[in-house]
Order: structure tokens, then C-alpha cells, then sequence
């Protein structure tokens, strides 16, 4: 995605109207601190030199960031080392320590996406007796080698046996439910993104949060920035962001409900001659009415669609407020991955060439984003035909679980290989049928028999079920794919 200089300024410009708008709904937030688990990731260099790495990474080791001015809104339990900490172990450690001390100034808790906040309760499920004993002795144990990281924690960090006491307490209780305001009491809100695919994790952040108001507070992505949320106490399903009309020129392709292209065929990124004669300005676009976003950026972006669907929920005097509904085409999303219907059949397409040499064949396919495991995971639910003799043997469809990982885009496997926020791929084979009971069941609900698809991913519980009751045997990748930063064909290129 390419970027200017000039882009962080405008970008820094949102950032700066989010806590004036959230403090007019949650007053005394400048009394106290934010504990947001915050992370850079590697960034590589183009075949022309240009640094290319993700765009908050970009932001955070910006000066608009490091040097930002004191500001009570802005003050964070995170020191800047610990956030610019290459080693995601390193960092999430450093971070959760660091709130954890600083437990009764916290008002605010969160992540970008529901998805990291969630890693860290979790980071800290698995580590809060190292975190205790830190805190016990006013030491910070050796795996923290990152010189920055310690010199800025340790101007933190004090002994302290009673905190260590407490939080060895909570942490030990069976029950994690209400954990977040067990340990940081005064916490207000969470301020993760839960709209889109991220509202797969509203409940266990209920549970952990004691039902905390979850608060989305903006809307942006690689490409530009897109707007705010101005009534950020309003319930995650009814979310809606003003976009700020100087990010970019922004226009809106309507989406015709009847010709249900969502999940179909991959769309390019540029408009036809058509598409472009359908295009509505900001000013113009209509209540109700669903559009596909389309913006011209300052960095030099024409017309590009950033394949996400709004909806116009209202207006805030005359400027347009949209839900996000979906983004085009995805299928499958954990973390920032996002998978569409043909890069996960070409995957699988990939994959069953295993299955040859046992004489079987994949006959249907569907699959479904598990975040009932942390950190979640893609699930492949295979229905065989066997006709050879010898069954498929298991270390076969681990090899298959691997290839599909193998296939998938560099964002998917550096979830899976650098950040580990996405677990192993799992294979479920069903037992033979299933994808018959499937249909029965969907035209059941009223889906035409003509019509009928086989949905390559599903969300539906009840679909959900049908499927796991049928389950045989389930398979998970053996190792991690490989991944390497920037794109394949750059890694020569020094
Ligand atoms: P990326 O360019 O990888 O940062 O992804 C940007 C995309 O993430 C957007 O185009 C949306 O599809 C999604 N996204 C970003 N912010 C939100 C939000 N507040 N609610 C729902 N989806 C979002």
C-alpha cells in the first residue's frame, strides 16, 4: 500500500479526536491511565529500497508517536520501549507487567482488535506466577534481555508483596469470569474493535470484562483512515462511524441486495467504466442503502476499492454515519488475517493432491473460524470418498492440514509463525452423508433446492453442530508454515 509522510500527520489527526469524544460520555479519564497491549511487527525493504511494513508499525515508530507531547488522554501504563519491543514474547510480557503494577491508576483497558486483547488475558493466564513473582521481588526475571525494555520497566517496577499477593488470588481462582475489573478495578471500558469479524469474541470479552461497555472507537485501515465512532457507548451491533471527509475522497458504489455478490467471485480493486458512473459522493449517499467504499488517497490510491461494505445508519447534521456490515469475500478471520472463498480453495485444492495415492477424494468442503480456543484457529470440515483399500493415513492429513497452512497469504502464516495469533489448522473429517444432511437442513430454513451452494464457511451454530456430531477424526497442522517478512519474490533482494 503505498504511503506519504504527510499520511501520519493526517492519521495522527484522527487519533487525536478519539478520547475528546469519548470523554464527553466517560468523564475523569484524564485521572488516569490506558493499559493497551500495543506491538510492532518486522517490517523489509522493496526491490526500490522502500521500507514496506505494516501501517501501525509505521505509526508507533513514528515521532508523532514517540515524541507526543504529554497528554493525559495519551498516557498509557505501556512505555514506549515495551510497545517498540521486536520480541512479541518480550513485549506482551513487559506490557502486562506494567499494568499490572500500575493496576488501581488503569481506567481504560484495550487492543486494536478484540482478538489481541483477548491474547493477552491469555498471555496472562499462562505466565501471571512469573508476572507475581516480578512484582514480589521488584525484579524482572532474565528472559526480559531486551536492554530498553528493562531500563523503561524498571523504572516501574517496585517490590511490592501485597500486589503479588492479590493478583496471585484472583489468578488462582477457578472462575476467570470478571477477570479484567477483579485485577484493574477502576477500569471503565474496553476499547477494542469488536465490529466486523471481531464480533465472533463479544462474548468471552463479556465474560472476562464483567460486561464492560465495549467500545469501538474507530474505523480505519491500510489503505487511509476512514472516520470515528461518536456515540462510542452505543452497543457493539449498533456501532456506527462518521468518516472524516478529509482522510481521503471518498466515494460509494451501491450494493444491489438482489444480486448477492458478497461472497462471490473475487473483485478487482479498480472499477469498470460502468461501476464508475454508479459512484455517489459522501454528501449524497442514502439512509438505509448499503455501498461499497471507494477512495481516492492523497498517497496516490485512484478510485480503490477497499472491499468493505457500508451501511448509511444516519446521519450527524448533514455528515453520513455507516455500520460496517462485511468485507467482501472473506471467509475466514481470526486475527488481521483475512481469507477469502478463492485463496482458501485453491488451498484446498492444494492439499487434496495427498489423498491421491490412497485412491480418495475430497467430495465437499466447508469451514468456520474456531475462536472457542485461544488463540483461535481455521477449521476445515472434509467429507472423503475412499475407494482404495488402505485408509488415508493420519500423518496424510496432517500433511494436507500443512499445505492448506502453506497456500494460504503471508498475513495468515505470520499470524501463525511470528505473532502465534492464530493456533494450528484443523481437519475434521465428517462421516460420509454429512454434506446431504447439510442441505436438507438449509432448505429446511427456506434455501431453494435449484439454488443451493455448499456455504464454504459457516458461522450458523446450529449448522455448526450438525457438523461437529458427524465428526470422525480431527487432524492439526504439525508445524508452523513458513513465512518470512515482506513478499516471496523480495527475499533475495537485499
Ligand atoms: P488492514 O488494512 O489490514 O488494516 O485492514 C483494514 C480492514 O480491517 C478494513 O478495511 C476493514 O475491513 C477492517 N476494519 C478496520 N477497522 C474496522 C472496524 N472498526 N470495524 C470493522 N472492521 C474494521
Amino acid at each position: 500500500m503505498p504511503t506519504i509522510d504527510e499520511e501520519l500527520e493526517r492519521r495522527s489527526l484522527l487519533y487525536s479526536l478519539l478520547m475528546p469524544v469519548m470523554s464527553q460520555f466517560v468523564p475523569g479519564l484524564e485521572k488516569g491511565k490506558g493499559m493497551y497491549f500495543l506491538f510492532i511487527k518486522s517490517e523489509c525493504k522493496t526491490p526500490g529500497g522502500l521500507v514496506a511494513r505494516p501501517v501501525l508499525t509505521s505509526y508507533y515508530k513514528s515521532s508523532h508517536f514517540k515524541e507526543r507531547p504529554y497528554d493525559p488522554y495519551t498516557n498509557y501504563t505501556s512505555p514506549n520501549e515495551t510497545i517498540l519491543c521486536s520480541d512479541s514474547y518480550q513485549g506482551m510480557y513487559s506490557q502486562m507487567l506494567c499494568g499490572l503494577c500500575q493496576n488501581n491508576e488503569v481506567l481504560r483497558v484495550g487492543a486494536v482488535f478484540a482478538s489481541g486483547f483477548i491474547r493477552a488475558i491469555r498471555f496472562l493466564e499462562k505466565h501471571w506466577s512469573l508476572l507475581c513473582n516480578d512484582i514480589r521481588t521488584g525484579t524482572l526475571n532474565s528472559q526480559i534481555t531486551d536492554p530498553s525494555v528493562r531500563e523503561a520497566v524498571m523504572k516501574i517496577l517496585k517490590a511490592d508483596p501485597e500486589l503479588a499477593n492479590f493478583i496471585e488470588q484472583e489468578c488462582s481462582r477457578q472462575s476467570w469470569q470478571g477477570i479484567i475489573t477483579r485485577l484493574w478495578p477502576n477500569t471503565k471500558y474496553v476499547d477494542v474493535i469488536v465490529t466486523g469479524t471481531m464480533s465472533q469474541y463479544i462474548p468471552t470479552l463479556d465474560y472476562y470484562s464483567n460486561g464492560l461497555p465495549l467500545v469501538c472507537t474507530m474505523y480505519a485501515s491500510s489503505e487511509c483512515y476512514f472516520g470515528v465512532n461518536l456515540n462510542p457507548l452505543c452497543k457493539p451491533s449498533e456501532v456506527s462511524y462518521t468518516l472524516i471527509p478529509t482522510m481521503a475522497y471518498f466515494e460509494f458504489l451501491p450494493v444491489h441486495k438482489n444480486n448477492d455478490t458478497t461472497n462471490s467471485v473475487p473483485i478487482s480493486k479498480s472499477l469498470s467504466e460502468k461501476e464508475q458512473q454508479e459512484l455517489v459522493d459522501l454528501a449524497d449517499v442514502k439512509l438505509g442503502q448499503d455501498y461499497e467504499l471507494v477512495v481516492t488517497t492523497y498517497a496516490g490510491l485512484y478510485r480503490y476499492r477497499v472491499g468493505d461494505v457500508l451501511r448509511v445508519a444516519g446521519f450527524k447534521n448533514s455528515a453520513p454515519q455507516f455500520n460496517f456490515i462485511c468485507r467482501k469475500n472473506v471467509v475466514l478471520s481470526i486475527d488481521s488475517d483475512k481469507t477469502d472463498e478463492v485463496e482458501l480453495q485453491n488451498a484446498v485444492k492444494n492439499a487434496v493432491s495427498h489423498l491421491i495415492p490412497f485412491d480418495a477424494h475430497l467430495i465437499e468442503y466447508t469451514s468456520y473460524a474456531d475462536t472457542t480456543t485461544i488463540p483461535g484457529h481455521y477449521v476445515l470440515y472434509w467429507e472423503l470418498s475412499v475407494n482404495g483399500s488402505t485408509p488415508v493415513p493420519p500423518s496424510v492429513l496432517e500433511d494436507c492440514c500443512l499445505t492448506i497452512e502453506e497456500s494460504l497469504n503471508s498475513v495468515y502464516r505470520q499470524g501463525r509463525v511470528s505473532d502465534k495469533s492464530i493456533g494450528a489448522l484443523e481437519i475434521k473429517i465428517v462421516e460420509a452423508g454429512t454434506f446431504d444432511k447439510l442441505m436438507d437442513y438449509a432448505i429446511s430454513l427456506g434455501a431453494s433446492i435449484n439454488q443451493y451452494k455448499t456455504p464454504r464457511c459457516v458461522k450458523f451454530a446450529p449448522i455448526v453442530e450438525l457438523l461437529n456430531f458427524r465428526v470422525v477424526s480431527c487432524y492439526f497442522s504439525p508445524k508452523c508454515p513458513k513465512w518470512t517478512p515482506g513478499h516471496k519474490q523480495w527475499i533475495n533482494i537485499d
